[in-house]
């Protein structure tokens, strides 16, 4: 066997030492173009030409089979697993939200549970005039905006969906998860090159504002809209004047009866409510429990690492985690601190002064419905409790909280009646009963995963059908075989 010489040696020590490096690049060293020394694939700074470039990517897919889609997706899904915990890290250190290992769950279950082209499914019509074809279509270049609270989860979830339905997609993601969403992008276009298709398939912006949401929602080459966030984003892209899909926001009620296996119900809700700090939009917000079992309900959550606070401390809390804002016409509104979204309940109680060890997960308290705590969408790990009479309280009080949203509700009960009557009248995309909210999507329950539920606009649990539009085909008097 031919000897290396000192130089080929070098060479090679060389090239193992780079590699190393560019797999383990310091925590920090990161922004919205960079992930230690591997700069980011498909981010633009300006919108046109992002969306140029999608527009590339969408032709590029358009020409692929749905065996070479797949093979992209597949890679998708590898690297997703592989580097879940890193977007995680990224993903808290950025935003200042949630929980490590949660997002890292969040990101394995968007590989794993993600519809690919098998969702997209032809129709045939047969009858005395022939064969009618029916196929969902690719819309062309998707324009995307997504969320704080699960940036990177969104991106990869989307794009797995959008690929398969033949899109390309453009996204204009949250300024504060900036380097998250794009780490996401750069890893879709990673996978893209290791199936050997196109470097660039979907596109981002290294600084996304309003303006450049405004230019890809007025684009003409943009012919879909989709749009995961708050009421406002949602309001936008449907005045758009734009085919859009919307995912807003929820405030999803639990009602726990006295027919439930209440030490289940308690730990249930708090698995629930405190899954990557309430960020989720699914998760439990506010409890309406019957008045006979309550009691044992909270002893049941304290046991599960809840922290039961007074109603003067609620109060208090309130004022901190929700901000007051008066408009030019004088109307006053509350929205919640940005600088509570998302924190450990350890860090919230530290505010109004209490200290708690790493095992209080939640914090509860015992209020009325009008409290602060229930009519507004906190995304914190704390959970309101409202006593209620009997069932027809239960229901009524927590339509009211979830007020038209149709998002998403609880409810743990044994009783079918109940069960069938609260979930008729609540009218949510997803209603779970006897299981932690996150079963709703596919965590712990059956059927696929999404992170843009849209409601407003009735996809309801999005997938790549969902980012697709009919076509027919009509073979008038022939291919009629029988
Ligand atoms: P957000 O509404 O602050 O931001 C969402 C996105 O919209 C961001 O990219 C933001 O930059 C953009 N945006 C906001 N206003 C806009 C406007 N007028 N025009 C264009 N773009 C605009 O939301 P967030 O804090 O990141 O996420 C939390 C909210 O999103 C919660 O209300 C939550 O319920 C909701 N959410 C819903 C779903 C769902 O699937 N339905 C999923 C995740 C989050």
């Amino acid at each position: 066997m031919a000897q290396l010489t000192e130089n080929e040696i070098k060479e090679i020590v060389a090239k193992v030492l780079g590699e190393m490096q560019s797999a383990t690049p310091s925590e920090q060293d990161w922004d919205s173009t960079h992930y230690g020394s591997r700069k980011f694939i498909g981010i633009f700074t300006d919108m046109n030409e992002a969306i140029a470039a999608a527009n590339r990517g969408y032709k590029a897919v358009r020409d692929m089979t749905v065996e070479e889609r797949e093979k992209i997706i597949t890679e998708i899904r590898k690297l997703t697993r592989e580097e879940a915990a890193i977007m995680a890290k990224i993903g808290v250190a950025e935003t200042g939200m949630g929980r490590v290992e949660h997002k890292r769950l969040k990101h394995i279950l968007v590989a794993d549970k993600t519809p690919g082209t098998e969702d997209i499914v032809s129709n045939a019509k047969t009858g005395d005039n022939g064969l009618t074809l029916i196929e969902m279509a690719p819309f062309g270049v998707v324009g995307s905006i997504t969320p704080s609270t699960n940036p990177s989860e969104t991106v990869i979830c989307n794009s797995i969906g959008m690929i398969a339905a033949g899109n390309g997609v453009v996204f204009n993601p949250h300024p504060n998860a900036i380097a998250t969403s794009n780490y996401a992008v750069d890893l879709v276009n990673r996978a893209s090159k290791a199936a050997g298709r196109p470097d660039i398939l979907v596109c981002s912006m290294d600084k996304p504002t309003m303006e450049s949401a405004a230019t890809m929602q007025s684009h003409p080459l943009i012919k879909l809209l989709v749009c995961t966030g708050g009421p406002g984003v949602v309001k936008a892209v449907l005045s758009s004047g734009k085919k859009a899909i919307g995912a807003g926001a929820g405030n999803p009620p639990v009602i726990v009866d006295d027919t439930a296996d209440i030490q289940k119900a308690a730990k249930d809700i708090i698995d629930g409510c405190t899954f990557d700090n309430n960020l989720p939009c699914i998760a439990e917000k506010e409890c309406f429990a019957f008045d006979n079992i309550a009691d044992e309900l909270i002893a049941g959550m304290i046991k599960a690492g809840s922290y039961m606070i007074t109603k003067e401390q609620a109060d208090k809390l309130s004022k901190i985690v929700l901000v007051e804002k008066t408009n030019a016409a004088g109307k006053t509104t509350k929205s919640v601190s940005r600088d509570c979204v998302g924190r450990d309940a350890k860090v919230l109680l530290a505010k109004i002064g209490i200290t708690v060890g790493d095992d209080i997960r939640c914090i509860i308290c015992d209020t009325d419905f009008t409290h602060d705590f229930v009519q507004n969408e906190l995304m914190m790990p704390i959970l309101p409790i409202v006593r209620v009479k009997n069932i027809d309280e239960a229901i009524d009080l927590a339509c009211r909280a979830e007020a038209g949203r149709r998002h998403s509700a609880h409810m743990h009960s044994k009783n079918i009646d109940n069960l069938s009557r609260f979930a008729r009248a609540v009218e949510t995309t997803i209603f779970v009963k006897n299981a932690p909210s996150y079963a709703g999507i596919g965590f712990g329950g059956e059927g696929h995963t999404t992170f843009t539920i849209a409601g407003p606009t009735g996809e309801g649990i999005t997938s790549a059908r969902s980012f697709t539009r009919q076509r027919r085909c009509v073979m008038a008097d022939s291919f009629r075989i029988i």
